[in-house]
């Protein structure tokens, strides 16, 4: 598998104020090392985006949006395009299971959006995984084709080291504060899903992008439980929920990451 940095993405979803959001990263630029193997991105509020930039050392933290419209401009009262985050954010979260289940985003949305990103220069991460119900009706793989190819409809091979893929099984996602007892998966169930994504990478782009896809692991991770994620083969990082916003457990989460090998 490739020998990339790891990648750790804290997702605040909807909250902290803009003041709350710039208390909490003056504390944190003081707690977190600039590794060169790992690189930390942050993903507050749309509108702490902004703040935040003026705020950080890019060398130490990375921006990525929660969300944005696909079209790059024109009348469409309340959003906001890639393109208006073009230069802002490195990189932006596509296809979340809360944009999809709540916000109903199906392919359609979800690869228009790949491919806003990828216009406008940012690395969508694209989120993927099944529900409770679909995995106990043994449909994990199928779901997981599905969304891989309704997301990266339209995606080249040369686009293809810009995206990164996010495995985020539903049912292991916390509340945002439940992060520390909720269910997840074992070693084993988080390789054979690994392992799907990166067949279905190698089947649609070939061995070389499916080997150096970076791929990540989100649902209920913490200070605790993160080593034993990262240290299942194929997996290059983590997008962290609820334990983002706690600095404790993202600072381990950050210096666990640090100096594990990659596999
Ligand atoms: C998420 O929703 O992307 C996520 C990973 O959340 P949590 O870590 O809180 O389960």
């Amino acid at each position: 598998m490739s020998s990339t940095k790891k990648l750790i993405v804290g997702n605040w979803k909807m909250n902290l104020t803009i003041h709350e959001a710039s208390v909490y990263v003056h504390h944190l630029v003081t707690k977190v090392q600039s590794h060169r193997d790992v690189e930390v991105v942050l993903s507050p509020t749309m509108l702490a985006l902004q703040p935040i930039s003026l705020q950080i050392d890019r060398r130490q933290f990375k921006l990525a949006a929660q969300n944005f419209y696909w079209r790059d401009h024109g009348a469409f009262t309340g959003e906001v395009s890639a393109s208006q985050l073009r230069g802002l954010v490195d990189y932006a979260i596509v296809g979340h299971s809360e944009r999809r289940h709540i916000f109903h985003e199906h392919h359609k949305e979800v690869r228009s959006k790949v491919q806003a990103a990828l216009r406008n220069n940012i690395k969508p991460i694209l989120c993927v995984g099944e529900t409770a119900h679909e995995r106990m009706s043994g449909e994990m793989r199928d779901v997981l084709h599905d969304q891989i190819l309704g997301g990266l409809t339209n995606v080249t091979s040369s686009d293809m080291s810009e995206i990164v893929i996010a495995y985020e099984p539903v049912w292991a996602l916390s509340d945002g504060t439940n992060y520390s007892e909720h269910k997840v998966p074992t070693p084993d169930d988080l390789k054979k899903a690994i392992g799907t994504i990166r067949n279905q990478i190698s089947h649609l782009y070939g061995e070389k992008a499916s080997k150096e896809v970076r791929v990540l692991y989100g649902g209920s991770t913490n200070g605790s439980n993160a080593a034993s994620f990262l240290s299942v083969e194929g997996v290059n990082g983590l997008l962290v929920g609820g334990a983002s916003l706690n600095q404790h457990e993202f600072v381990k989460i950050i210096e666990t990451a640090h100096g594990m090998e990659s596999k």
